[in-house]
C-alpha cells in the first residue's frame, strides 16, 4: 500500500509505505509508515481509519 504523506525529513509529500499494520491490537488506528524517498519511518494515523475495518 502505498500513500501520499508528509514527511519531515524531505520537507515535501512523498511516497509512503506502511511498514507496521498495527490496527488489529491499536484501537486508534496508528501505523508505521517509511518514506520511500529517503527511508525515515514515523508513526501517525491511517488515512482511511474505518473503510477497511468495517465498524
Ligand atoms: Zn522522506
Amino acid at each position: 500500500m502505498t500513500e501520499y504523506r508528509w514527511c519531515d525529513h524531505c520537507m515535501t509529500r512523498t511516497e509512503h509505505e506502511e511498514v507496521d499494520d498495527s490496527r488489529d491490537y491499536n484501537p486508534r488506528g496508528r501505523g508505521l509508515y517509511r518514506c520511500k524517498r529517503c527511508g525515515h519511518t514515523r508513526r501517525m494515523r491511517h488515512l482511511r481509519p474505518s473503510s477497511e475495518i468495517g465498524y
